[in-house]
């Protein structure tokens, strides 16, 4: 049973998977993962309570589990944000991906749901933006479905303002999913 302040978040993640879903089934596409694999990517999260859902998870397994995965965020951490330069990619395996498992798949955060496939996103006052999908879909040779992440954001966005108020939380959140493990 989730706590009920997940529950808007719940929601959101379960119609963000349905959409993924159909529009893939559209281009026929499966993901079964590639060599540019996703969860090697660094990705920002930029949300509170996709944080603390994605903890709320990670609390619910084993203490050896957990272990593991601290010392893979620890690892992450050292090679990703603790070198001279500016950081970047090593394209290491995100700490929670096991065997080319998502250990906290239920619990992932929204960009780990939206990646993959060719999109666009509103803007106020200009054309819809459109970003290509990943190379193993081969969606250059497909036309396009229409896939707008606009108001999954927009959604996303109204959720966190409720959460932030709930919880007295302000500031600003950037961090990759191992940074929301060591920091927790
Ligand atoms: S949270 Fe899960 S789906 Fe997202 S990058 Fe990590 S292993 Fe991959």
């Amino acid at each position: 049973m989730e706590p009920e302040i997940f529950k808007p978040l719940i929601n959101l993640f379960d119609s963000m998977d349905k959409t993924w879903d159909q529009v893939a089934a559209g281009y026929f596409f499966q993901c079964n993962g590639c060599e540019d694999n996703c969860c090697k990517s660094l990705f920002f999260h930029h949300t509170y309570i996709e944080k603390a859902y994605l903890l709320h998870g990670f609390n619910g397994l084993d203490k050896n589990r957990q272990t593991a995965i601290l010392n893979r965020a620890q690892n992450y951490y050292n090679k990703t944000f603790n070198q001279p330069g500016a950081v970047k990619s090593h394209k290491i395996n995100c700490p929670v991906n096991e065997n080319d498992l998502c250990i906290l798949y239920q619990f992932r955060p929204m960009i780990c749901r939206l990646h993959g496939l060719p999109h666009e996103l509103q803007r106020p006052g200009s054309d819809p933006v459109k970003s290509p999908g990943c190379n193993a879909g081969l969606f250059n040779d497909k036309p396009y479905i229409k896939f707008d992440r606009t108001p999954f954001y927009q959604k996303m966005s109204q959720i966190e303002l409720l959460f932030r108020k709930t919880l007295n939380k302000t500031g600003r959140i950037k961090e990759s999913i191992a940074q929301m493990l060591i920091s927790q």
